[in-house]
């Protein structure tokens, strides 16, 4: 079993994070909750980095296309409009428009990426982070305090939600992450935190 502590997560400030100057408070709010950032850097990301970033399995893509049905089911649309603002109602063929504005979004600006470590770490950086729609993350959370973003509106202006940063769901996705965006640089230090490693 890996050491409690050492669990480790990916954590990625999105541009929208970065021109709203919320790189530092992002940190911030892992630091505070005693988690430990053991790799940091600032990129410009390819189209292809982040396409290979996301999973491409099917199941994948359909749920960005059920987030924005569920949306649009509690604000009184339905797959009629799903069918007018996606050109089909096959949650699919939804995700796979939402995945291309995805890809748009991630390499329109800078990004900070890093890996957060700490006890849960996946589980307690995905809490800071708050759930993907701003409008239903908790205030307290990075995305319930700095966004109001839904899809909805993100769809009206045929773009991806604007959600600040990226924190892996899973401890399966942070593993392919770390290695996936840090594996050949060999930045992940070790150091030990005052009053939590000793
Ligand atoms: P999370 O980032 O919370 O893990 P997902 O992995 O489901 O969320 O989706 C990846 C990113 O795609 C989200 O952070 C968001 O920027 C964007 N996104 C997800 N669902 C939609 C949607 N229905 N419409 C527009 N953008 C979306
Ligand atoms: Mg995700």
């Amino acid at each position: 079993m890996i050491q409690p502590k050492e669990e480790k997560t990916f954590v990625m400030v999105k541009p929208d994070g970065v021109q709203k100057g919320l790189v530092g408070e992002i940190i911030k709010r892992f630091e505070q909750r005693d988690l430990k950032i053991v790799a940091l850097d600032m990129f410009l990301a390819t189209r292809e980095e982040i396409d290979n970033h996301y999973p491409k399995e099917e199941k994948w893509i359909r749920r960005l296309g059920e987030k924005t049905l569920s949306t649009y089911e509690k604000y009184g649309r339905d797959v009629t409009d799903l069918q007018k603002d996606f050109g089909s109602s096959d949650l699919l063929e939804v995700g796979k428009v939402v995945r291309g504005w995805l890809v748009s979004y991630l390499t329109s600006a800078p990004m900070v990426r890093m890996v957060v470590q700490g006890v849960h770490a996946v589980d307690m950086v995905r809490k800071i982070v708050g759930p993907t729609m701003p409008y239903l993350a908790e205030i307290g959370t990075i995305r319930g305090d700095y966004s109001a973003d839904s899809a909805i509106s993100a769809n009206v202006d045929k773009r991806a939600v604007f959600n600040l940063a990226h924190a892996s769901e899973t401890t399966e996705e942070a593993t392919h992450e770390i290695e996936y965006w840090f594996g050949d640089k060999k930045t992940i230090y070790t150091y030990k935190r005052f009053g939590i490693d000793e």
